[in-house]
């Protein structure tokens, strides 16, 4: 068994099994005709269950082999320009050889002795990010799993940062007045943190949107005078950048002139819009995202790194201190006088990946340049789609993307109830997923079902984009037909 061991006798069986594996997803790439094969939980599910995990296959071959059977096969492959469904983006192969690198050393980011260089690593990417953002000399900032923790740690820092037992009201009963706005259409891990954070249920204040889906500021300051005339206290305004569903952006200058005139946390959740922190073109869609006290970024969203990829940044450093626990056996309290970079200090995990390394090796090899360019031509792509679809009459199309995401619904004609067109969009989705061809998301605008392109991938073209219009009507109208069918 200790063949299996990675270590100075064992790198020629390394070196084969890894060789062995890539084999396998480089032909698969090579051979996929569509994002997905459309199989079933059952049939997927009957050949896992299939499986004696107590019985071991003992080579690298055969159990390769059996993954076909159970994963390579019928995965969901995101490089495939058909694929259009969620913020999964195609990876770029410096990342994914930064992948293979880190789990094979496997460095703990979180102290010093567990990663040297790989500390220092991350501690630059995070500066790296925090001066594309702007946010000044004293910030910081650390490596998370996603944006959802990044979102969940910059909350948590705004709360511990408004306090209001400071004013010296009873500790017990004191989240229960913290408030916390966003958007209508803000990802739904803000009111999960909240949650996690100890605050009242009612803790999250929606600020509606308009028809651009971007958070009203007139409300958002009627909601703040109310929140302190009502005696409580606002603790952090969350503006999205680049909102989950329609990629719109908050507006960031007047969202930053309110916290500062609140004297409130002002949190970017830029999950998706991160990407644009790299853009040739459209830098200035972010602009305002310099005065945000910490900011969430999903690399493994718009800056094409496999899963997981993400960071928190933070405009004052010490803020960080939040975060801070100190365990003798791990980081203890006399190693910061020695200047002992622990990144621990300043992280809700403990072990953590060196995700850092897939962002380093894909800076090195492509450049900053390199990955905006690839994420402008999503951007430049989706207002080719927006076209299409306007000029569809087909289809409704919500509203003109800001990054990458359509959002749309076929509207057949001939049929003029709203739940029957709901359902015929419904259908059209699911019969997509099920016949592999393309796939893509859904969503609810107000009360009516809506599907969704998220278009990450630079090698999908205006035709692909056409060619799954067609699908979907063809599988909408379908739909349609069986049902008069059924009425008669
Ligand atoms: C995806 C997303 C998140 C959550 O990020 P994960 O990496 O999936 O945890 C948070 N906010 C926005 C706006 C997102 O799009």
């Amino acid at each position: 068994m200790r063949s299996h061991l990675l270590n100075d006798t064992t790198a020629e069986h390394y070196r084969r099994s890894a060789t062995e594996g890539i084999e396998r997803v480089a032909a698969k790439l090579a051979t996929t005709s569509r994002p997905f094969t459309g199989v079933t939980v059952d049939a997927l599910s009957s050949r896992i269950d299939e499986i004696d995990l107590d019985r071991p296959l003992h080579d690298t071959t055969a159990v390769l082999d059996e993954l076909e059977d159970v994963y390579l096969r019928d995965a969901v492959y995101f490089h495939h320009p058909r694929y259009l469904a969620h913020l999964n983006c195609p990876v770029v192969i410096p990342a994914v050889l930064g992948e293979a690198i880190l789990s094979a050393v496997n460095s703990s980011l979180d102290t010093w002795d567990q990663s040297a260089g790989g500390t220092l690593i991350e501690r630059k990417l995070i500066d790296w990010t925090t001066a594309r953002i702007g946010l000044g000399e004293n910030a910081d900032g650390v490596f998370t799993s996603g944006g959802t923790q990044s979102n969940l740690q910059a909350l948590l820092l705004a709360r511990e940062e408004a306090k209001p037992g400071r004013e010296g009201r009873e500790a017990a009963d004191s989240f229960s007045k913290l408030r916390v706005f966003a958007s209508e259409v803000s990802h739904f891990s803000v009111k999960k943190s909240a949650k996690l954070l100890g605050l009242s249920q009612d803790a999250v204040v929606s600020i509606p949107v308009g028809d651009d889906k971007r958070m009203q500021t007139v409300a958002l300051a009627q909601e703040l005078e109310r929140c302190v005339r009502d005696g409580l206290v606002p603790m952090a305004v969350v503006a999205t950048a680049g909102t989950t569903d329609f990629g719109s952006i908050d507006p960031l200058p007047e969202i930053a002139e309110l916290c500062e005139q609140y004297g409130v946390w002002m949190h970017v959740d830029a999950a998706y819009g991160c990407g644009l922190l790299a853009s040739v073109k459209h830098r200035d869609r972010i602009d305002g995202i310099e005065r945000a006290d910490s900011v969430t970024v999903d690399y493994h969203k718009s800056f094409f790194q496999p899963v997981s990829s993400s960071a928190v940044l933070v405009r004052d450093a010490s803020t960080l201190r939040h975060a801070t626990y100190h365990a003798e056996y791990l980081n203890p309290r006399r190693m910061v006088h020695e200047r002992i970079p622990n990144q621990v200090d300043k992280s809700l995990q403990t072990t953590r990946r060196f995700d850092a390394l897939k962002l380093w090796m894909t800076l090195r090899v492509m450049g900053a340049d390199g990955i905006g360019q690839l994420f402008d031509e999503v951007c430049d792509l989706a207002v080719e789609g927006w076209k299409l679809l306007a000029a569809d009459p087909r289809f409704d199309v919500v509203v003109e993307p800001t990054l990458s995401t359509l959002v749309f619904r076929y509207i057949p004609a001939a049929v003029t109830d709203p739940s029957e067109i709901d359902r015929a969009n419904l259908y059209a989705r699911k019969a997509l997923f099920a016949s592999g061809d393309a796939v893509v998301a859904g969503t609810k605008v107000g009360a009516r079902h809506f599907l969704k392109f998220t278009l990450l991938n630079p090698e999908t073209t205006v035709d692909d984009m056409a060619a799954v219009l067609d699908l979907i009507a063809g599988h909408a109208e379908q739909y349609l037909g069986e049902s008069l069918d059924r009425a008669s």
